[in-house]
This record gives C-alpha cells, structure tokens and sequence, in this order.
C-alpha cells in the first residue's frame, strides 16, 4: 500500500465485524489551494478521498466521524435496507476518485435510508460535488444542487451550531452554491443577508468571502446583459 496510507481497525455498528478502514497520514496532506466554497485541491494524494468509511461485510456507509455513532435504530434499518441485498468486498486500501464517489454514494444511501437530518445529506452531497469536480465531470451540478436544497432545508429546521457549521456559514454556502448552479438573483439576495448580518461580520475571512464573490456574482449578472 501507498506509504502515506494506514488501516485501522475498527467494529461495524451494524453487523458488529471487525473491518479494516485506511486512512491518510495528515502530515501527508499538502494544501495547494481551496475553492470559493471550501472545496481543498492537494498535491499528491487528498484526504477527501477516504472520508467515508465502508463496512465490506454489510455495506453500510458513513463519513468517518459519524461512522461509530450510528444509533440502534438506524443501524436496525441500514441491516434491513442495505445489507439484506449487499454483496461482500473490500474497500480497504487505495481509493482512485471513482472508489471514492461509490463510496460517498453508499454513505448517502445510509442517510437515506436511516431519514437523517437534511445537514448530513448536505455535508455527503457537496463531497461528492467535488469528487466530480476533480474528474472534470459535468455531474458535479447535480450534486451542487442536491447539496443546496439540503443546506436550505438545514438552514429553515436546523439549531446552529450544526456539526460545527454556523449560521452564517450556511448562509454563505447557500449564496456561493446559488452562484455556482448560475441563481445569480439568488445568490444576490443570499450574500446581501451575510453582509448585513452583525453574526456574520465577526467571522473576517467569511466575510472576505462573502465581498469577493459577491462582486463576482455581480460581474456574472452585468456579462449575462450584455
Ligand atoms: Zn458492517
């Protein structure tokens, strides 16, 4: 195996088997620059790649941090849903891009199936965006979009903090994602809330963000009249 990968041993939550994950030696990572809406291209290898864990014993899926914190109930229906059809293989070892999308595919499977909260689906979706974005491929607006519907539910049910993510955050995601998929009204309105917001303006390099794409968004508009 690539030497800046190791494996872990962990339990699946679900079938209760001990199952290998890799993950990437952090010293490993190096940030060569980040898109306007968080997604971090690397030299070499990329983290992104391995945040999904599989379970190749009974399919089920998760973004690493959440993998072991599935609760009995989820885990009752993920068994019924997912693994009752599931064919055994191994997604221990290096992942190539297209590894990595089936792998965030299963993860939003388990979502879901399990009726998780809009934020997790959003978090998978805009992953799996720029999974896509990587390989240059033009599915990365499906998921652009299947990520904003998401953030717009979590931002309308959701209590912020969420999973680390402000308020304004959110905002700021739903206003770039808008100008991404070409809402520019949308992303208008979005990014005029985020600087009109006093929350907001504590977070600088949000706003730095939010000013530089505004302006952008703005640009765009002026170019579509012309
Ligand atoms: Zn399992």
């Amino acid at each position: 195996m690539n030497d800046r990968l190791y494996n872990k041993t962990v339990i699946c939550p679900v079938c209760s088997e001990k199952i290998e994950v890799t993950r990437v030696k952090s010293r490993a990572c190096k940030v060569v620059s980040r898109d306007s809406d968080f997604c971090v291209h690397y030299q070499d290898i990329n983290p992104l790649l391995y945040e999904v864990w599989v379970c190749g014993n009974c399919g089920y899926a998760a973004l690493e941090d959440k993998f072991e914190s599935i609760g009995d109930k989820a885990a009752k229906q993920v068994a019924e849903n997912i693994s009752s059809h599931w064919k055994k293989r191994s997604f221990t070892g290096e992942r190539n891009i297209d590894n990595a999308i089936e792998a965030f595919k299963l993860a939003l499977y388990a979502l879901q199936v399990t009726k998780a909260r809009a934020s997790e689906i959003a978090k998978v979706c805009l992953r799996l965006a720029w999974l896509y974005r990587l390989k240059n491929d033009s599915r990365e607006e499906e998921f652009l979009k299947f990520a904003l519907e998401n953030y717009l539910e979590t931002f309308e049910k959701e209590k912020f903090p969420v999973d680390k993510m402000d308020e304004s955050t959110c905002m700021y995601i739903i206003a770039e994602l808008n100008r991404r998929i070409g809402n520019f009204g949308e992303a208008v309105k979005w990014f005029s809330r985020i600087i009109a917001s006093p929350e907001a303006r504590k977070n600088r390099m949000l706003m730095e963000y939010t000013r530089e794409q505004y302006q952008l968004t703005k640009e765009q508009i002026a170019a579509t009249k012309e």
